[in-house]
């Protein structure tokens, strides 16, 4: 039978495969004919996995007896930073080009337990370092609404794959950005959870207090879906916290603070403002109340981002040596080979930032970078335990422009970094976000907008509801 996947929901295929309607089997292979279809143009896909239908094929077993989990027969992408035993696993890098993964990650095991079908592993800037997918060492990842355009990134595989209708629903990591920003640049909903809702265990690392996994859909209540079955307490990640099962909340009497003298900044395009503006009138409409609110020190956090990202990065870089995982180049004697290897294995970007925090980092200069973005870290948490006061919701644009063109920014580092101005507060303070679709750039249909919506901690179901009534589903 010929499904239709354009307007497929996990929601409407879960109830389509329990009742028959079709079987997990078919809708595997109308992913796989879809994929066949449109992944040369864009490029979302490091691999497909080659036991796809075998894995839908146990699905439907266990559909038939009825024991099928949440996700039982729901195909999925995996970002390629995220841990499947027995599959490649390369964070879009030469140096784990060929690296198998010997263990699951919390959330692949999660996911299987659910019975979700894994499509294969998707894109992504070289170890999640990026903006626009750019830095992968496999070739860019195209936008699918217009294929001269970056999808964003670093998960940008992940949100070209839905947008695509190459995956249903997908998986991405956000250090500073990277499942909200694609997100909104191929116009889908994409959330990042509180810091510690979701178990990093088989991630792999880039800025590890900064990282969480979340799930990129086309729906906000898809993504409660996902973010329901792969959150939780987990004895292999000590940063995990237990996260209470809320319903989603009441849309009654939400309050949502506007940060209008952070948002209308002169790197802000006029018309992501325009459509911002919008979607705050439509949110009024619906009757949520809508004030100004102030957050001092916000306008600090890219600055803090860069200071304290790469010093983790640099951290947790060092593992990538030639000696433990993927790539080894032989030198004269060990010092040698791992520049060697390095040096092959590592690409530009990634190497920009080992060194940038090995610098903040070093006797020198850490307490005038390093600790002084760990201070101002604090002051910027406190802007929002102070608003989160009075307000249930902050807002601002997802990013400051729609997707840029292939190249536009890859000779320039900062403005690239530029791109992540609205997305890093959020994983700096360690509260939830998510960005929603919020239509398209005013006469130019193909370049999608969002709005990102941030919650206090462990109140995703109010960002859930929100993003319900300002999409309908
Ligand atoms: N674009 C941001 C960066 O380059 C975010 C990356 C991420 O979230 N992994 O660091």
């Amino acid at each position: 039978m010929m499904i239709n996947l354009k307007n497929l929901t996990i929601s409407k295929a879960r109830g389509h495969l329990i009742k028959g309607d079709f079987k997990a089997v078919e809708l595997a292979q109308s992913y796989l004919d879809r994929i066949e279809e449109t992944d040369q143009d864009i490029n979302a896909y490091l691999e497909i996995f080659s036991d796809v239908l075998s894995q839908a094929e146990s699905a439907d077993r266990k559909i038939a007896k009825k024991e099928g989990g949440l996700l039982s027969g729901i195909p999925l992408a995996i970002k390629d930073n995220i841990l499947i035993k027995g599959r490649k696993c390369s964070a879009s890098s030469k140096i784990l080009a060929d690296y198998v993964a010997p263990y699951d990650s919390t959330v692949a095991r999660k996911l299987k337990d659910t019975g979700a079908v894994f499509l294969g592993r998707t894109n992504m800037d070289e170890f999640a370092m990026g903006g626009s997918t750019e830095n992968s060492a496999f070739g860019p990842t195209k936008n699918p609404h217009d294929l001269s355009r970056v999808p964003g990134g670093s998960s940008g595989g992940s949100a070209a794959a839905v947008a695509s209708g190459e995956a249903l629903a997908s998986l991405g990591s956000d250090t500073g950005g990277s499942v909200r920003q694609p997100a909104s640049f191929c116009g889908v909903v994409g959330l990042k959870p509180t810091y510690g809702s979701v178990s990093r265990y088989g991630l792999i690392a880039m800025g590890s207090s900064l990282d969480q996994i979340g799930p990129i859909t086309k729906t906000a209540a898809d993504a409660e879906i996902i973010f329901n079955a792969i959150k939780g307490k987990d004895i292999m990640d000590s940063t995990t916290i237990e996260t209470a099962d809320l319903k989603t909340a009441d849309s009654k009497n939400i309050r949502i603070g506007v940060p209008t003298g952070f948002v209308e900044n002169e790197g802000i395009d006029e018309a992501v403002l325009k459509n911002f503006n919008d979607s705050l009138e439509k949110f009024k409409s619906m009757g949520y109340e809508v004030k100004d609110i102030n957050l001092p020190n916000v306008k600090y956090s890219l600055a803090v981002y860069y200071t304290i990202m790469p010093a983790e990065v640099s951290s947790n870089m060092a593992r990538f040596d030639g000696m433990r995982y993927g790539l080894h180049i032989s030198g004269k004697n060990l010092i040698d080979d791992y520049f060697l290897t390095r040096e092959a294995g590592l690409g530009k970007e990634v190497r920009r930032r080992i060194i940038l925090g090995a610098y903040v980092l070093s006797s020198g200069y850490y307490d005038a970078y390093y600790n002084k973005a760990n201070f101002v870290r604090t002051l910027i948490k406190n802007d929002y335990a102070e608003a989160f006061r009075n307000v249930d919701i902050i807002a601002t644009p997802t990013a400051p422009s729609p997707a840029f063109k292939i190249g536009e920014k890859s000779d320039n580092p900062l403005e690239m970094y530029l791109s992540d101005m609205f997305t890093t507060p959020a994983n700096i303070a360690g509260i939830p976000a998510i960005s929603l679709p919020s239509g398209f750039k005013a006469g130019a249909k193909n370049l999608p907008l969002g709005i990102q919506l941030m919650s206090n901690y462990g109140r995703e179901d109010i960002l859930f509801g929100a993003g319900k009534d300002f999409l309908g589903e």
